[in-house]
């Protein structure tokens, strides 16, 4: 591998950072270009202000800008460090944001970055400049600060320099040669280059660029204000560059550094100012950057007002200058990494931080030097996560601005987008909508969370409430839906979850070198199991129906799962993936009294002999003809009953009706959430992901290791023998602190592992939340504590599942 020609398109931070890692693991044969000078390229992180904060939500990004961080400080130019470790403060002006700077602690506690909230008067020790009237406290974190971005491309460069990796400034890439869905070349306004391997670190251009091989890059550059003031009198004379903590104060989007004796302030409270990527200024003979845009100080006049109330001092001076700089924004707010699915060879590694880019240089660096990242865990990074309407350029402009405005905004975990809705619906969506209910988007589609209709069940039972922040997304109807699903039946609009058919004379073979659990069986078998990395960590979990002999019908978790797939094709064509998501349907149809609804709608045998638990056959109910899979997530005796769209709305009625005389109802994500942690079912992406193997996720059952080869399957042996931790049960007496995922736990007051999927479970009458944590502490019966914002709630590890440990109700 480390022998492959390799061009990384841009020597800003991100590709300076890539050239360093990837030569340090061998690979020499890489040229960088770049449109613009060196170091100085007038790309973004040409005048980046480098303020590295490390909090997060996402365990990823928290992870990469530690190891950003880690790097920076010890990396050096001209004898002096990247990185100015002047620590970082967030501060609360409000309750809310205070509460939401405890939130913010978690996260950081979870991923392992020390940090403390502290209150008004600590802020003011920290940062001299805030005034103590201000503030209602703050999230203090040491080890936060100021990245030189400049310095360490320089440094970066030099490094890969010295191991042989050529960089060509002055050199824009005008096209980029494919030959068989391959590329062979990289063509400049200075001549060709050959290549097997070209990584686009271009940045705001990586649109532009991604382009030249016909792929659709969801990002749009947006311009964000930063200004910078003149000397402060009260701290004039300030000879180091910053001796201050980096500062935010979110609630008016902004944020300050010590520049000298001034500040430099960064603002996103404007309206958003997209650009396209072809209309960025070219690199020319004149000093102006091409990411600079001119300041428009109308825009930042809030900005200055705010920072005048905040930071009382700078009344004595005033805004010097400003510029309108460009960066990239996504969809999601997640960088875009990874290889095209149709162009071999062509990488991207865009919309990145200065905060991120060293842990997105070395996670590149790995996962092209060793076909998967070892470090990192990026299956939310990776550019073929999106479903195809994700990449219509009217949903990514939307989308891309909307991020630009929350960007420092407090968001439920939960909290949906305004807009665009409605955009993929399923067919029993006008029935829902009858039934008044409550819509969250699920990839797109719009999945009711609960029904409006079923407010009278409330009354039947006892249904705690939430406290405020958990009773958000919220309704006493949750309770009472899942309640009614473990007495009578429910029907659950699956519709959501991806659908794949894998078909050809090929498909048992290319099945079985995929799964971790044996899918070679009869034709009416269905198998739970695992998609597997080389590393032995879990891509994916699907379930897998086998409904003909060259024909699998797959449940998937999403747009990954078909990227794997096609990425692991035979070449002689002898499998066909197919995405069947759009053309079908399915309605869960669990509870006791599934079967009575079935018993005067079909003549197929549904008895426990007829199709037994995991097993899946056709069948026509009334009209319809359906394939029926008898398993349950919520687990409940029924089936999950697949049609096709056009039918669907017709198999909903079918059922609806024959079920009112047994009490049917419609029940929501809520309860299906609950139900299924009761039952210990994990979800890949919360639960686990690729940084953990089946063992220690407690799904040693649906590994084969006697079943013959399968990728991942010599890491897993090797795995095995090393655990240290568990995904493990805990459960909770409060009723009120329902916690929601990512929450840091303690084990004698210090942090030992976070929360991965948690709600209340209706019928144990208990919260529950799953949680990583070392096997020292997973002992049944260990108690525990779960931050929960500032309050530590009790937990007990406990025996799992919660609920029919002996399988009675699904198999009866
Ligand atoms: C005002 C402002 C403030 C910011 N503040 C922070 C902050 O405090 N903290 C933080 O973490 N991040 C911050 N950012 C974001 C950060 O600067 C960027 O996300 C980061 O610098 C992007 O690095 P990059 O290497 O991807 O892009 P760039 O630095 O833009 O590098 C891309 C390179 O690709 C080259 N290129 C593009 N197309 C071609 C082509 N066709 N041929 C040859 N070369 C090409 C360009 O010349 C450029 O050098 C800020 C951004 C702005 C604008």
């Amino acid at each position: 591998m480390a022998g492959r020609r390799t061009v990384i398109i841009g020597a800003g931070v991100v590709g300076a950072a890539l050239a360093d890692e990837l030569s340090a693991r061998g690979w020499t044969d890489i040229t960088v270009v770049d449109q613009g000078d060196l170091p100085v390229t007038g790309g973004s992180s040409s005048h980046a202000p480098g303020l590295v904060f490390q909090a997060s939500g996402s365990k990823v990004l928290t992870e990469m800008a530690r190891y950003t961080v880690e790097k920076f400080v010890s990396l050096q130019h001209e004898g002096q460090s990247c990185f100015l470790q002047v620590g970082g403060l967030e501060v609360a002006t409000t309750p809310e944001r205070l509460a939401e700077l405890h939130r913010r602690h978690g996260w950081l506690t979870s991923w392992g970055v020390e940090a403390e909230v502290v209150d008004a008067d600590r802020c003011v020790e920290l940062h001299s400049l805030v005034d103590r009237d201000q503030v209602l406290g703050g999230l203090w974190c040491p080890t936060d600060g100021l990245a030189k971005a400049l310095w360490a491309v320089e440094a970066q460069i030099e490094r890969a320099k010295g191991r042989g990796v050529k960089f060509l400034a002055r050199h824009e890439v005008t096209d980029i040669r494919v030959e068989d869905d391959k590329v062979v070349g990289v063509v400049t306004d200075h001549g060709e280059l050959p290549a097997d391997i070209v990584v686009s670190c271009a940045g705001i251009w990586g649109p532009k660029v991604a382009a030249l091989v016909g792929l659709d890059l969801p990002l749009t550059p947006l311009a964000h204000q930063l200004a910078v003031t003149g000397s402060i009198p009260e701290v004039a004379g300030q000879t180091d560059e910053a001796i201050r903590p980096i500062l935010r104060h979110q609630e008016h989007g902004l944020y300050y550094r010590d520049n000298f004796d001034g500040l430099t302030i960064g603002y996103y409270h404007h309206e958003p100012m997209p650009i396209s990527a072809y209309d960025i200024r070219a690199v020319d003979e004149t000093e102006e950057m091409p990411s600079v845009l001119e300041f428009t100080p109308e825009d930042f006049e809030p900005a200055w007002a705010e920072t005048q109330a905040l930071l009382p001092a700078t009344n004595d001076t005033k805004v010097e200058e400003g510029i309108n700089g460009l960066f990239s924004f996504t969809t999601d707010g997640m960088p875009l990494l990874g290889e095209s699915r149709e162009v071999k060879g062509f990488w991207v590694a865009e919309a990145v931080w200065v905060t991120h880019s060293a842990g997105v240089g070395r996670a590149m660096a790995e996962w092209l030097a060793n076909g998967h990242c070892e470090t990192f865990d990026i299956h939310e990074c990776d550019v073929n996560r999106f479903e195809d309407y994700q990449i219509a350029p009217a949903y990514v402009l939307e989308r891309d601005c909307q991020n630009f405005r929350e960007v420092y905004d407090i968001l439920h975990p939960l909290q949906p987008m305004d807009s665009p809705r409605n955009v993929r619906l399923s067919p029993f969506f006008s029935r829902e909508e009858e039934l008044d209910a409550f819509f969250l988007p699920a990839n797109g589609w719009e999945r009711p969370h609960w029904y409006g209709a079923n407010a009278g069940l409330v009354e039947r039972y006892d249904i705690p409430t939430p406290n405020d922040w958990a009773a958000r997304y919220w309704d006493p109807i949750v309770g009472a839906e899942a309640k009614a699903t473990r007495e009578g039946v429910a029907m659950y609009d699956m519709t959501a979850l991806k659908r794949i058919n894998v078909t050809g004379p090929g498909a048992v073979d290319f099945l079985q070198r995929l799964c971790t659990n044996d899918v070679d069986k009869s034709v009416g078998a269905v198998v739970y199991t695992l998609l597997l990395g080389a590393d032995g960590g879990i891509r994916s979990d699907i379930t897998v129906a086998r409904l003909g002999n060259h024909h699998y019908q797959v449940g998937a978790n999403g747009a990954l799962d078909i990227d794997w797939f096609e990425r692991h094709l035979p070449e002689d064509g002898t499998v066909q993936v197919t995405d069947i998501t759009p053309g079908t349907c399915c309605i869960g149809l669990w509870g006791p009294k599934a079967r009575d609804v079935l018993a005067g709608i079909t003549d197929a045998d549904m008895t426990n002999d007829g199709l037994k638990y995991f097993r899946a056959k056709s069948l026509t109910i009334g009209n319809v003809p359906v394939t029926a899979w008898r398993l349950s997530y919520v687990g409940e005796l029924g089936w999950e009953i697949y049609t096709t769209a056009d039918l669907g709305q017709r198999l909903w009625d079918t059922l609806w009706e024959a079920g009112q005389e047994h009490g049917i109802i419609a029940a929501g994500r809520g309860a299906f959430n609950s139900l299924r942690l009761e039952k210990g079912y994990r979800s890949f992406g919360g639960d686990m992901t690729n940084e953990h193997d089946p063992y220690e996720a407690g799904l040693g059952f649906a590994v084969k290791l006697d079943k013959g080869d399968f990728i991942g399957r010599d890491a897993l042996i090797a795995r095995k023998e090393r655990q240290t931790r568990t995904l493990a049960c805990l459960t909770i007496d409060s009723t009120e602190d329902v916690v929601l995922g990512k929450e840091p736990v303690f084990a004698d007051g210090k942090p030992v592992g976070y929360v991965t999927s948690a709600a209340y479970g209706y019928t144990i009458e208990k919260g529950i939340a799953y949680a990583w944590l070392p096997l020292e502490v997973a002992e049944v019966g260990t108690e525990l504590e779960i931050g929960y914002f500032d309050k530590r709630v009790r937990a007990v590890v406990t025996a799992e599942p919660l609920f029919d440990p002996k399988m009675t109700r699904l198999r009866g």
